[in-house]
């Protein structure tokens, strides 16, 4: 047999100082991570388990390549967030043996259509449309661990246009990431490729084409580009 049409490629990401590439497999997210974004969401940070959705492997957006503002929304909110990758995967993970699975880390942006959002909430509806749109998880080069090197407690933040929108440290995290990492292997066999993100602190809002947005975390890289009109 010969396919139909040649096959989508893999995403692929590129790896700080080295050669190799990261092939992307799926891109799972974790939403209401910590408790200033959870209250600024309306939600209470003690009763709620993390929330697991996904997005495509294909919405991701490398090399600070500019993003095209997304159809049906007029209120895009960015959210930046560590990003966990995978080198190895597994189901039932221990907490313990969680931290051994990542290959290493990137900054990410996950993008939400917050009036859809908000509307699948109200109605009791999948997040999809809101979470898992063309480029909606532009991503910075992977940061190996180099065997052991896991940067989980500094400073991630985000600007529109040189002006600070979101700014917090990684350890405010509710979930940490070997928790996220083992809870999320009761759900879904884990492989490697995956691509974890791991929530977003308080400071999401609005932008518009022509914004700027800068992102970083200590310890793991930064993203910067622009938001284009279509
Ligand atoms: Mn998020």
């Amino acid at each position: 047999m010969t396919f139909l049409f040649p096959p989508h490629p893999t995403s692929v990401i590129p790896v700080q100082d080295s050669d190799h590439a990261f092939p992307v497999h799926r891109i799972y997210c974790v939403g209401q991570n910590y408790s200033d974004h959870v209250k600024e969401m309306g939600g209470d940070p003690r009763e709620n388990p993390p929330v697991f959705f996904s997005k495509p492997s294909d919405a991701v957006v490398i090399g600070n390549q500019p993003v095209t503002y997304p159809p049906a929304t007029a209120d895009l909110h960015y959210e930046v967030e560590l990003v966990v990758a995978l080198a190895s995967g597994g189901s039932d993970i221990d907490v313990e043996e969680a931290l051994a699975r990542v290959f290493g880390y990137a900054v990410g942006i996950d993008f939400t259509r917050r009036d859809l959002q908000a509307e699948a909430k109200k109605q009791g509806r999948p997040w999809d449309a809101a979470k898992g749109f063309d480029q909606s998880a532009p991503t910075s080069a992977i940061r190996s661990t180099n065997g052991g090197d896991h940067p989980l407690e500094g400073r991630i933040s985000l600007s529109v246009n040189g002006e600070t929108r979101q700014d917090a440290k990684l350890s405010d995290m509710i979930w940490s990431v070997p928790e996220i990492i083992s809870e999320l292997s009761k759900y879904y066999e884990l492989k490697a490729g995956d691509l974890i993100f791991t929530g977003t602190p308080a400071g999401v809002s609005a932008v518009v084409a022509g914004d700027q947005i800068h992102a970083a975390i200590e310890g793991v890289g930064e993203i910067h580009f622009v938001l284009v009109a279509r």
